[in-house]
């Protein structure tokens, strides 16, 4: 399997061989043509694995080829809704998943934020207002900026949830929920996690919609 067998434009595989990423993952591997084909995955992934790319390559694909069209010009929340969300469960994976599509967007021309507790919410609040496409997320801040009215995720087409199991070991349940009542049941739901156990499998069956399961 290389890069160029897989549906990405050849933008991003010319990226992707600057970067000296040679071939793709295991994970990758699996789970960029599910993704691209439009199916939820769910998938047991460590970090180091290259999960990241696993998901933020087929998202920066697929949020490149169809431009968001802007039917409700009054709209004053945002200039560009949240296309794609990814939730996490701490600042530190937040900000690695930021980097990320950060590296591998930069020339996509779409725009990324990141929003998450223990700092001002104001100047994030006017990040969001200048037009998100991409936004990484931990549940608690990303809640504050909804109830704030800061963003809509009406218009969410891709809902990430990276390291599922250590999200719900830190009892975010209530505000995944919160969130969850927020978002378009027409959605493509991808849900990384390194271990399963029942409570993730559970969030899976609320979430997801025929899943395909990838384990590497
Ligand atoms: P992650 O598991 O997403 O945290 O990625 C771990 C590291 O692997 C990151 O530093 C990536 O830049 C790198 N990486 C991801 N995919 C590839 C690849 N296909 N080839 C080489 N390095 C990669």
């Amino acid at each position: 399997m290389s890069f160029s067998s897989m549906a990405l434009s050849q933008k991003l595989i010319t990226l992707l061989s600057e970067l000296g990423y040679s071939s793709p993952t295991p994970i990758q591997a699996h789970a960029i043509p599910v993704i691209l084909a439009g199916q939820d995955i769910m998938a047991g992934a460590q970090t180091g694995t290259g999960k990241t790319a696993a998901f933020a390559l087929p998202i920066l694909q697929k949020l490149s080829e169809c431009d968001v069209e802007l039917s409700d010009t009054k709209q004053t929340v945002s200039l560009k809704p949240v296309r794609a969300l990814v939730l996490t469960p701490t600042r530190e994976l937040a900000l690695q998943v930021n980097q990320s599509f950060a590296k591998y967007g930069k020339d996509s021309g779409l725009n990324t934020a990141i929003v998450y507790g223990g700092v001002s919410i104001d100047a994030q609040a006017d990040a969001l207002k200048a037009g998100v496409d991409i936004l990484v997320a931990t549940p608690g801040r990303l809640l504050d900026h909804l109830r704030r009215g800061s963003l809509t995720l009406k218009q969410l087409n891709f809902l990430v949830f990276d390291e599922a199991d250590r999200m719900l070991d830190m009892g975010f349940k209530d505000e995944i929920n919160a969130i969850l009542k927020q978002v378009p049941s027409k959605r493509q739901t991808l849900l990384f996690s390194a271990t399963f156990d029942p409570s993730v499998f559970a969030l899976s069956k609320r979430l997801q919609q025929d899943p395909k399961l990838i384990e590497v």
